[in-house]
């Protein structure tokens, strides 16, 4: 196998290697080129990585129409392998509702326990199974699985669902907008073409050409930090977990990952000397000898894949600038310590799709677009803040944060207290949002946190899934109304769901008679554990799975919280 050169793709920097074969899309030309006056398109997504896709298949699963533009014919990064390998249980609930979980769960591979070493010494483990916050949910805490299978499976889905239509090969050249319309021009192999669009969704990636075009405000921090890939498959299987060392002594005292993927194919990443030459780490016969170092010398592996990289931490200041919303890693770049790139990627689009959807069907107001950018800069930043003090704590400055972290170590080695101080990532949440416009905060309410995907039963006692609640609602707002409800509140509650895209569903305690057209029984209280209310309370859920308020009686309150939800403000109940 011979390696080429670095490549620069999409701002980190990969050695190009020939490990896997990803599938091509065939180019269509458009039907505008040649046209004189540009198509008009309601939503135009540019980008066709994790997140474009996410947002596409959003769109095509509630029957948006909208067209996706990628430069590209292909999924993944073009001879840099797979980037993104951990996909965290908020992102595979998000899967499941989009209908491509199975193949992902196929290919993948499940785990739930990590392990950090400093030396020979474990000095961190968990086991996030053990965890109340993700033991509920049908899906497991994480899959490890190769990002372009992903991208791969949302195209077939995609493609299956319609509505959406995918442009290989068109490449965005030029952008404006004004109060009308944004106006795109695209390049593709047969001549350029220009179309109107009412919403853009910029998901370009690191480099996005539109964040330069419109100007938009960032913070940007780059360090010193190199690692270097070896994407491998063993003869003999290590242990299915996540092993890290903060300090290996195979690597000259620097940290290594190690984790499985799809196809057997193992991800051992290293980190470098912040001098090191990319094109001289990844060479074969280096990264053999470093294997040998780790695994021995007789190990024998065949080396799918080598790719040095470097990283930096970027975040925009707002998400939106006029009818452009940033999302994945147009918004914010991520160093990849706890997998939180694409797992937010895909959160974007899912936080972002169905109000697009509500919004076009004059469901709700264009001003709940607005709580997009409350509830994803808040994701952001926090995703931001919590990657930047990891790789603090991989590549400490000399002076007190190398102090800070030998003293943690040395601590972590013999004490249980400090091994919480140990950091080599903490791994992607479904964040909550704790100041957005369309959530209802009253103290007591769990309002702006994920509800996990747990079971209950439906009527006839077969088991159901808070997901297929979400699949039978699509962009209306579900309201579950927990135990018995007095004859004024149904009467209420009829009038509401009569006059705005509510769904109604009684969830019915042991004792209690099933009053409401739709109800479901929680003999066990997950439904109600995973909204965190009473008996007697209701809880308010948006299509993406977020709670917007809960509260006890049928009353103004809950006329608010549905008001908020549908960006309308100045609603009294
Ligand atoms: C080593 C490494 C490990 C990682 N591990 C993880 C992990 O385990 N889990 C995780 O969640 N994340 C991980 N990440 C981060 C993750 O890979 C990224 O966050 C993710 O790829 C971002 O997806 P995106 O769709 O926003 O952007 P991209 O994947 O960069 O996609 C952008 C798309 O836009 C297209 N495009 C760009 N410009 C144009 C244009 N002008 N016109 C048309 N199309 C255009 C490109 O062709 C591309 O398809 C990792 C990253 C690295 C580097």
């Amino acid at each position: 196998m011979t390696y080429k050169e670095v490549a620069h793709t999409n701002s980190y920097e990969f050695t190009q290697g020939g490990g896997y074969e990803l599938p091509t899309y065939p180019f269509v030309p458009p039907p505008e080129i040649g046209s004189a006056t540009p198509a008009n398109h309601p939503i135009v997504i540019v980008g066709g990585g994790i997140t474009g896709l996410t947002m596409a298949c959003s769109l095509a699963r509630l029957g948006v129409k909208a067209i996706l533009i990628d430069e590209d014919d292909t999924v993944g990064v073009k001879g840099a392998s797979s980037r993104g390998i951990c996909y965290t249980q908020k992102s595979l609930e998000i899967f499941e509702r989009l209908g491509v979980y199975e193949p992902i769960a196929a290919k993948g591979v499940q785990w739930s326990v990590g392990r950090t070493y400093a030396g020979t010494d474990e000095v961190y483990s968990f086991d996030l199974r053990q965890q109340g916050n993700f033991h509920l949910s049908e899906q497991p805490p994480f899959i490890n699985i190769q990002q372009f299978y992903i991208e791969a499976f949302l195209v077939d889905r995609i493609n299956a669902l319609g509505h959406v239509e995918l442009r290989w090969r068109n490449r965005l050249t030029a952008f404006e907008q004004d109060d009308k319309s944004a106006l795109l021009s695209i390049e593709t192999p047969a001549g350029s073409y220009q179309v109107r669009a009412e919403h853009v969704i910029d998901a370009t990636g690191s480099a996005s050409p539109l964040r330069k075009w419109l100007n938009v405000p960032f913070d940007s921090k780059r360090g010193d930090d190199r690692w270097c890939i070896a994407d491998v498959r063993f003869t003999t299987r290590p242990p299915q977990e996540r092993h890290t060392w903060i300090e290996a002594p195979f690597n000259e005292n620097r940290a290594v990952w190690q984790h499985l993927m799809g196809d057997e194919v193992w991800r051992i990443d290293y980190q470098m000397a912040p001098n090191a030459d990319p094109a001289q780490v990844s060479r074969e016969d280096v990264v053999r000898e470093r294997l040998a170092r780790q695994f021995g010398k007789d190990v024998q592996v065949e080396i799918v894949w080598v790719g040095p990289y470097a990283y930096r931490s970027e975040c925009v200041h707002a998400m939106r600038a006029g009818r452009v919303f940033f999302m994945g890693d147009s918004a914010k770049i991520v160093s990849p310590f706890g997998a939180r790139g694409g797992n937010t990627g895909v959160a974007d689009a899912d936080n972002l799709a169905w109000k697009l959807a509500a919004v076009q069907r004059g469901q709700a107001a264009p001003a709940l677009l607005d709580s997009y950018e409350d509830e994803r800069l808040e994701a952001a930043r926090e995703n931001v803040r919590v990657t930047n003090r990891t790789a603090r704590f991989l590549r400490p400055a000399d002076g007190i944060e190398r102090v800070y972290r030998s003293a943690a170590i040395a601590l972590a080695k013999r004490h249980a207290f400090a091994r919480p101080l140990i950091n080599t990532g903490r791994m992607a949440v479904a964040n909550p949002y704790t100041r957005s416009r369309a959530c209802l905060y009253r103290a007591g309410s769990a309002a702006g946190q994920s509800v996990q995907n747990v079971a209950f039963r439906w009527a006839n006692g077969r088991e159901g899934r808070v997901n297929q609640l979400l699949d039978w609602v699509g962009s209306d707002l579900l309201l579950l109304c927990f135990g018995a409800l007095s004859k004024a509140a149904l009467a209420r509650l009829a009038g509401l769901a009569g006059t705005t895209p509510l769904r109604v569903v009684q969830v019915a305690g042991a004792g209690d008679a099933a009053q409401a057209v739709e109800h479901v029984r929680d003999p066990q209280g997950h439904l109600r554990g995973a909204c965190q209310v009473q008996t007697g309370d209701w809880a308010l859920v948006r299509p993406d799975g977020y709670l917007a308020a809960s509260g006890h009686a049928i009353d103004g309150e809950l006329v608010q919280a549905i008001a908020l939800s549908l960006g309308l403000t100045g609603v009294h109940a």
